[in-house]
């Protein structure tokens, strides 16, 4: 289950300018948490008035207090073997868990890249 601090980030999630295949990636990660953790994802910022990859609506910030280090790796490992942010600069990740000086304590940043692509298994091919 995807949940929202507050109203406007709700709206923002739901606005038009934000990339459809980031929602698609952070609805899938909420729906791993709800079933790997019986935990929500919350969203804690989408658009802010910045230069940088929030302010191209290509980013989405989400946290759950409650969920231990080792689970948030797992979430994040998982959406990083689905998913590849940018084949030609493959150290950029779509999903980091980190912590930003300023930005509150660890948390989940999710960011696609107009390059960014389904993550294919070799027997697929
Ligand atoms: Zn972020």
């Amino acid at each position: 289950m995807l949940n929202f601090q507050n109203e406007n980030l709700k709206s923002e999630f739901k606005d038009i300018r934000l990339n459809e295949l980031l929602r698609f990636i952070v609805f899938g990660a909420a729906a791993y948490c709800e079933f790997r953790y019986r935990e929500p994802l919350w969203v804690t910022s989408v658009n802010r008035p910045e230069p940088g990859i929030h302010g191209l609506w290509r980013a989405v910030d989400c946290d759950n207090d409650y969920l231990q280090i080792w689970q948030k790796k797992d979430i994040a490992e998982y959406i990083n073997g689905l998913w590849i942010y940018d084949p030609y600069r493959m150290k950029y990740q779509v999903c980091l868990h980190h912590t930003v000086e300023g930005r509150g304590g660890d948390h989940f940043h999710f960011q696609v890249h107009p390059f960014t692509i389904f993550r294919r298994k070799i027997s697929d091919a």
